[in-house]
């Protein structure tokens, strides 16, 4: 049975590098997988997903206009698999039609992204994944000051920790480190440089 999956976790935890990861898995086997990620990330060009290993491959940009299911239906609507990166940016209407895929077109969806914003609020995207998707699961990290499970995002500006402001900023001279709970609010200040 097709499912819709939603993989967490903060940021650093492989989600790119599992996509790439499970693309060619499925097409190892002569399955075709459809790649989409959100248009809002374009550090790395619109449309591409890319690992911090340095592996990267295309994908269809998501933008507020997209129908998901059309896309897909276009696309391939026989693809085995569909893949999304930086599912957070994904709209209310967007995470509707990807179950729309799921429940018409028997196409497993598996989106991956954050939970958190920098400010522990939920991303849209991912409060109607948690809300929608048959299966979630946390992909693991560790904090990046201590051992430590990293449940959340911290955003640093000019060496200083920032806990407001819009809730997607890309770019620029922010920085966002997976953190622990203590460390969310107690980053050590020489190691922020
Ligand atoms: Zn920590």
């Amino acid at each position: 049975m097709a499912q819709l999956f939603f993989r967490y976790g903060a940021m650093n935890s492989g989600k790119s590098i599992e996509i790439l990861k499970v693309a060619h898995n499925y097409e190892e086997q002569n399955k075709q997988v459809i790649i989409l990620t959100s248009a809002i990330d374009d550090r790395s060009g619109v449309g591409v997903v890319a690992s911090r290993i340095g592996l990267k491959r295309e994908a269809h940009p998501i933008d507020a206009a997209t129908n998901v299911f059309d896309l897909v239906s276009e696309l391939n609507p026989k693809a085995a698999c569909v893949l999304i990166d930086e599912a957070q940016f994904l709209q209310k209407h967007h995470v509707f039609e990807c179950a729309q895929v799921v429940d018409e077109l028997r196409i497993p969806v598996m989106a991956f992204g954050l939970k958190n914003d920098f400010r522990n609020e939920l991303f849209e995207g991912s409060k109607y994944l948690l809300l929608y998707a048959d299966k979630i699961e946390e992909m693991k990290t560790i904090c990046w000051f201590c051992a430590k499970k990293a449940i959340m995002n911290l955003r640093v500006h000019d060496h200083q920790p920032v806990y407001a402001g819009e809730q997607i900023q890309i770019g620029g001279n922010e920085a966002y480190f997976p953190v622990c709970r203590h460390h969310y609010y107690f980053p050590p200040k020489d190691m922020l440089g």
